[in-house]
């Protein structure tokens, strides 16, 4: 009894603003996706000014980050009550992750994406640190790995040391669908290729897909060889579809999740949806190796959920 008030209590205490939230882990997740951070505002753009505002607002209303990678291996370690939400960087233009050189040295450009990132998370480390950068190594500037050539590899291994990941987008925007398996595959080859020049050994696990276009067969996107390189993707991600159902729901397919192209307009509608459809969120019960669903939804749990892991029902 003196558990469940504690827990009510602390529940209480971090959703002061509203109702607390019941777990439920077959609720959906949002997988935002941003292109450039820039001015001005518009379709593929999102200002600094926004960007943060984005973020101060998934925060207050009970959003924290989750690494697209924890996602697929269903480790959703966030505190009971809160709902795990993706951040997605397609194209790597120069907004997203930007050196400024200062008196000789090196800084991260406070209105850069990444910058904006790690200072929301010093200011709310609660919120989390992870965000998934779908780059392109061969693309013609300013998309090649952030517009700056002397500070590529650096920036990649710094990503992928601070709790970022990367993700395969190509190696120059290829339009999936215009050609045959021989491109297909050297494309996706090619662009791990190029990366694990800067990062040795680095495995891209998800691939975005350019213009969201798939291969005539997806079997080519998913895993292969060519150019002696090796590539295997656990996930493939669209450029649209909205909310993205449970990891652990039967309606869950990793070959095609969908996104949020997180535009004001976009964003906003589902922020909307899901504080008036809160029973559509996913909201964690604070239990990594517990997945905490609704009894009357318990068939929808799928049957292949990692062995380390107990349904609970609620
Ligand atoms: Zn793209």
């Amino acid at each position: 009894m003196l558990v469940l008030l504690l827990t009510a209590a602390l529940l209480l205490a971090s959703f002061a603003w509203a109702e607390p939230l019941l777990p439920n882990e077959l609720g959906r997740v949002m997988i935002l996706e941003y292109h450039k951070i820039d001015y001005p505002e518009e379709r593929w753009t999102r200002t600094p000014e926004n960007f943060r505002r984005d973020l101060e607002t998934l925060y207050a209303r009970g959003y924290r980050l989750l690494g697209l990678n924890d996602l697929l291996d269903g480790r959703v370690a966030l505190p009971a009550g809160t709902t795990p939400v993706v951040l997605t960087f397609d194209d790597s233009s120069p907004g997203q992750f930007r050196y400024l050189e200062r008196g000789g040295a090196l800084e991260l450009d406070p209105k850069s994406a990444v910058g904006i990132l790690e200072a929301f998370a010093r200011a709310r480390p609660d919120f989390g640190r992870a965000a998934t950068f779908f780059v392109l190594p061969g693309a013609a500037p300013p998309n090649r790995l952030f517009n700056q050539p002397a500070h590529a590899g650096a920036k990649l291994r710094w990503l992928a040391r601070h709790g970022y990941e990367i993700g395969n987008h190509t190696l120059w925007h290829a339009n999936l669908g215009q050609y045959g398996e021989t491109t297909v595959r050297a494309q996706l080859a090619e662009a791990q290729q190029w990366i694990r020049r800067h990062v040795p050994d680095y495995r891209l696990r998800t691939l975005a897909l350019p213009h969201g276009v798939y291969p005539k067969d997806v079997a080519w996107a998913l895993a292969g060889a060519a150019k002696g390189e090796t590539y295997r993707h656990d996930a493939i991600l669209m450029v649209a579809g909205g909310a993205a159902p449970s990891r652990f729901a039967r309606r869950f397919d990793p070959v095609r999740l969908p996104r949020i192209q997180a535009v004001g307009r976009e964003l906003r509608a589902w922020l909307a949806h899901f504080a008036k459809h809160p029973e559509d969120r996913f909201v964690s019960d604070g239990d990594p190796g517990v997945v905490t669903v609704p009894a009357a939804r318990r068939d929808q749990v799928r049957a292949d959920l990692p062995k380390t892991l107990r349904v609970v029902e609620r």
